[in-house]
């Protein structure tokens, strides 16, 4: 059977769920409260309908509690985010996952039963700002707040040498869990793989030890 999705606000994020949902062939029932909105998926995903995520009737009419996964996508109304996530933890929804707006609505919405909360304007800030400190960093994720993955361009000190020659586990305590070279991507490097000029390094550690790596060998 298909997994059923709901998206409730259909703002850049939660319409870039429903697209994104729709073309990897899901069921996706897309709610706003703006008509105009609504309209605009319509051709996009299942059902698009006018409804207001606070409204418990509505949401119980449309069967909402019985979908696999209810996304939450409300941005500046914090406490339609709030009372919409309350209605659906009540309802018993399995997942539900949170646009947050700041770090209060995080903590208010993981208190309140959201499975998932999530934060793309920080994190995306987050990923742009190493990639704009250093060139050689092309994609950042934390992890947690000490561990990260981090995506690095190999350049001139590292280049014709081998993971042994570099030592790198040993020296800087973190790994290289792939090596990607044009459409290639090895994963798991063995010692004796040799780093070319270009190759894209896909390291993960503690984000004091990539540090540390990056400016040594970046
Ligand atoms: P984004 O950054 O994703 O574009 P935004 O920060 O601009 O979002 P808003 O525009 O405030 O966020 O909200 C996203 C959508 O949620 C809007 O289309 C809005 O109409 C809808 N929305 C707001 N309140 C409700 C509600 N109570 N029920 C359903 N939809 C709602
Ligand atoms: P270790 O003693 O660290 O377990 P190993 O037994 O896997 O290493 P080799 O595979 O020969 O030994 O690697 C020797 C050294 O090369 C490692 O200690 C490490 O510093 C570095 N190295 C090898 N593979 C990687 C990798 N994928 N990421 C980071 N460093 C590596
Ligand atoms: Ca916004």
């Amino acid at each position: 059977m298909k997994k059923q999705f709901a998206v409730i606000g259909l703002g850049r994020f939660g319409g870039s769920i429903c697209k994104s949902l729709s073309e990897q062939g899901m069921e996706v029932l897309a709610i706003d409260t703006d008509e105009e909105k609504v309209n605009n998926f319509s051709t996009i995903v299942t059902h698009a309908v006018v409804a207001d995520g606070t409204d418990e009737n509505a949401l119980k009419s449309l069967g909402v509690r019985n979908f696999d996964h209810v996304i939450v996508a409300i941005g500046d109304n914090i406490q339609a985010s709030i009372l919409t996530t309350l209605i659906l933890e009540e309802f018993g929804v399995s997942h539900i996952t949170v646009k947050a707006q700041n770090d209060y609505h995080e903590k208010v919405l993981n208190k309140i039963g959201a499975h998932k909360v999530v934060h793309p304007e920080r994190d995306m800030g987050i990923r742009i700002a190493h990639n704009i400190v250093s060139k050689n960093v092309l994609d950042y994720l934390e992890l947690s707040k000490d561990y990260s993955i981090v995506e690095l361009i190999a350049g001139e000190k590292i280049c014709n040498k081998t993971l042994i020659d570099l030592n790198i586990r040993a020296k800087y305590g973190v790994n290289i869990m792939a090596v990607k070279r044009g459409d290639d991507i090895n994963v798991s490097p063995h010692g004796t793989e040799k780093i070319l000029q270009g190759d894209i390094l896909i390291v993960i550690g503690a984000i004091v030890d990539i540090n540390k790596l990056e400016n040594a060998l970046f």
